[in-house]
Formats: structure tokens, sequence, C-alpha cells
């Protein structure tokens, strides 16, 4: 027969607790991953992206850009982006990633979402780049754009080159690279330098949209009469306050 002193109750009795103190936190500590896990659902959030109206009247931009080509672009080829780009992502995971998510990781993407992400997001930032009234340089800008091409005729010398010497349809871009140095880029067709697959990654501060139908109407073949009448409308109260957020 087994001898059961009071001591061995005693010690029994406070396993048995523990044992139900462990059950008890084990299972608060399921209620609390199950309830991080159910509020992270709660607040996963889909993205708006909204078709933002163009800061400007069709035909401010006149001296440059004809008023019947920025109705067309805007209103036509950019909504066109910007419908095809919400029907990439409708009912994906894609829905609750902001743009610079998805460029970052656009490789991983169906080509329908780079294209369409791509020519949403260059045409707002190309609207954006431009005004009839758009200010100058800034002193902290024309000093990086000084330091890293030489001069600003220099830049503006590199900039309509890489624009005109894009073969096809696509795009230039002054940038600055990840040590605040700035670069000129091109890219083809809607892709841009926040995109995983550009071989030169950078943060856009300006941009000009190289497609035909940017300039056909008015310069037909002639890009570079296009390229050239771009400098009386860029705005560049824009390209400094971009400049400066890359700080
Ligand atoms: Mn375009």
């Amino acid at each position: 027969m087994l001898f059961v002193n009071k001591s061995t109750v005693i010690l029994f009795d406070k396993l048995k607790k523990t044992m139900k103190n462990v059950r008890i936190s084990v299972l608060s500590f399921l209620v609390m991953l199950s309830f991080i896990g159910l509020s992270q659902e709660v607040t996963k959030i889909k993205v708006n992206h909204i078709f933002a109206p163009l800061p400007y009247a069709y035909n401010a931009l006149e001296k440059s850009i004809d008023k019947e080509t920025m109705e067309i672009h805007y209103d036509r080829h950019h909504r066109a982006y910007y419908n095809n780009f919400l029907k990439a992502i409708e009912g994906t995971d894609m829905e609750y990633l902001t743009l610079n998510q998805l460029f970052t990781g656009i490789s991983k993407y169906p080509v329908a979402v780079k294209n369409n992400a791509g020519g949403y997001f260059n045409h707002e930032f190309f609207w954006n780049s431009m005004s009839p009234n758009g200010g100058t340089p800034s002193t902290k800008l024309t000093e990086a754009i000084n330091a890293s091409f030489g001069s600003m005729e220099e830049f503006k010398k590199q900039f309509e080159k890489a624009a005109a010497t894009r073969f096809g349809s696509g795009w230039a871009w002054l940038c600055v690279d990840n040590s605040g140095k700035l670069f000129v880029y091109s890219t083809a067709n809607q892709d841009n330098p926040l995109m995983d697959i550009a071989e030169q990654k950078g943060t856009p501060i300006l941009t000009l949209d190289v497609w035909e139908h940017a300039y056909y109407l008015r310069y037909q073949n002639k890009r570079a009469g296009y390229i050239a009448a771009f400098w009386d409308v860029v705005n560049w109260e824009e390209v400094n306050k971009r400049f400066e957020l890359t700080d």
C-alpha cells in the first residue's frame, strides 16, 4: 500500500494549481494572439487611389503644350491608365499596397499592374512637374545641380539628351540617389526609377513624358522642339519642394 503523507498531498495540490495557472496563461496567450490577428484583419485598409484634377486649365501651358493635347492626354490617356490600374488590382492583395510598395516589388506583379500603375503615377507626377508660373530653382537645388552636373546648362543638356534619345515611348527623369546626388535617367514605356526593375533607382523630382501622344499634334515628329519648350513650363517651385523632401 502506498503511503501518502501530508506534505505529498500539499505538493500535489500545489502542482494542480500551477498546472491550472499554466492552462489559464496558455489560454489567455492564445486569446491575445487571435485578438492581434483579428485587429490586424480589421485595420487592413484598401488604399484609396484618387484621380486628381489637372492642377491648371487645359490651355494654361499653351506656350509649350497646346490645349487639345493636354485635354486628350489628361482626360483620355491618363484616365485610361488610372481605370486599368484599378481593374488590374481589383479583388487582390495589391489593393492594400501603396504605389510605392507596388513599385518597389513590381517585378513580382503582373505586367498590367506595372504598365498601368506606372502610367497613372508618371502622369500625375508629370502634371505637377509643370505650371504656367513655375518660378525658379531654389539656391539649394541650384547648388545640388552644380555639384552633380557642373552647371545648370550641363544638366539641361543631359536631360534633353535623355529625352531625345529615348527610343520609342518613355520618360526622362531628374532623380536623387541615396547619397543625395542628382542624376538624369530615362525609362521605357511606363517604367519609372522607383521600380525594382530600374537599373538606377532613385527618387524622381522632375519628369518629361516623351511618348508621341504628349507632343505630336503641335510638334509632329520634332520631339526636340517639344523638349526645348518644356523648360518654359517647368514647375520649379514643385521641384524645389520635392528636392527638400529627399533630405
Ligand atoms: Mn503620356
